[in-house]
């Protein structure tokens, strides 16, 4: 049994969708005190308690206590994971790809093909949106050998939700972890703005006050295609396609936020990222350390990556994941706020002789 103050650190959701994934992997039961304490409403809201669910349904058998809306205390008991076909269903806006995330890795290890069905918020504020894990984080896992196909069936905004996506989850290959030091030469560049249920001018000006902050030509810009009945809701993202990796930096509008200040949002984190030369953005190098942490377990092999950013998200989800698996991670301060991440493998214990 692992026990977790899940306050500690950011003390956020993520917390408890790590424990669940690394309690699944391993088999490891785990306790968990203080669940999203550091968040203005704490405990198990919808988005985390159908986490929890999902959790509990992949791996039938697993037993459960404290998975009430509000809880802020769990215990999970993880029985085997069933590969096979699921729903997962939040009433809310939540976001689906956060229970995706949840389940993921533990259903690709798991021996055998899954189809799951989502519905939920697809393009949150706080959240991975559907494009940067459909462009940038599952193309990583992919070639770390866990491949899926996702398709958004429906895109639904915070707070109106609503959104549908299905994913077929391969079984995964034996991982194989590789470093991302150097991003590699810039292939392509866009920009895309939707607004679903709103005027296609409201896209047009985020687009261009974007080209005009980061000096990027028209040709990079484009309004993605939606539905009407998707809205009402607006994003805007920047898709930087390097040779060893896609970033995607995305932001929302909302009522009283002009498109002005969503674009300047988005170009400052381009701008940000691009200053370092680092391959992972602050999102994607929290979200990466736990399937890179695996591969490095499995392959007692180490492997690097250098990020724009070594956000507290990245720092609490490290100490975490450090709890479960036998990895060790060295972080080393680069120019400005940058950092390389060296994952190895932990060294077994030496044995005693008497
Ligand atoms: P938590 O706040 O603990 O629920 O965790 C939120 C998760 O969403 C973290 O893994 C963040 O990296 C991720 N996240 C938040 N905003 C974005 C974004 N704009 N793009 C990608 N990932 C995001």
């Amino acid at each position: 049994m692992i026990y977790i103050d899940a306050s500690a650190g950011e003390g956020g959701g993520q917390v408890l969708r790590s424990s669940l994934s690394l309690s699944l992997l391993t088999g490891t039961p785990i306790t968990l005190t203080g669940i999203r304490g550091r968040r203005p409403k704490p405990g198990l809201m919808r988005q985390h308690l159908t986490c929890v669910q999902a959790a509990e349904a992949i791996a039938p058998g697993s037993r459960v206590q404290g998975a009430e809306l509000g809880s802020q205390q769990l215990c999970f008991v993880p029985a085997p994971v069933q590969p096979g076909n699921y729903r997962f269903e939040i009433a809310t806006a939540g976001s689906c790809l956060l229970v995706l995330q949840t389940v993921w890795l533990p259903l690709a290890l798991g021996g055998g093909a899954s189809e799951l069905e989502l519905s939920g918020g697809t393009h949150n504020p706080m959240a991975p949106p559907f494009p940067f894990i459909e462009q940038a984080f599952a193309p990583l896992l992919a070639r770390l050998g866990a491949p899926a196909e996702l398709e958004l069936q429906r895109a639904g905004f915070y707070p109106a939700g609503g959104g549908r996506l299905r994913v077929r989850i391969q079984p995964a290959a034996p991982l194989q972890p590789f470093d991302l030091v150097d991003p590699g030469a810039l292939i392509t560049r866009r920009a895309q703005a939707v607004a679903p249920g709103l005027p296609r001018s409201i896209a047009e000006r985020k687009l261009r006050t974007l080209a005009d902050l980061l000096d990027w030509p028209i040709e990079d810009l484009e309004v993605a295609a939606c539905r009407q009945n998707e809205g009402p809701g607006n994003a805007l993202w920047a898709r930087l396609e390097h040779e060893a990796l896609t970033e995607l930096f995305c932001a929302f509008g909302e009522k009283g936020r002009t498109g002005e200040d969503v674009a300047r949002e988005v170009a400052r984190e381009v701008r940000r990222h691009q200053q370092t030369g680092a391959a992972l953005g602050p999102q994607l190098a929290d979200q990466w350390l736990l399937p890179l942490a695996l591969a490095v377990t499995q392959t007692g092999k180490g492997a690097t990556f250098t990020a724009s950013e070594w956000t507290e998200h990245a720092r609490t989800n490290a100490g975490l994941i450090e709890r479960f698996l036998p990895v060790v991670m060295h972080v080393t301060r680069e120019a400005g706020n940058a950092v390389r991440v060296e994952l190895q493998p932990q060294a077994p214990e030496p044995e005693f002789a008497p």
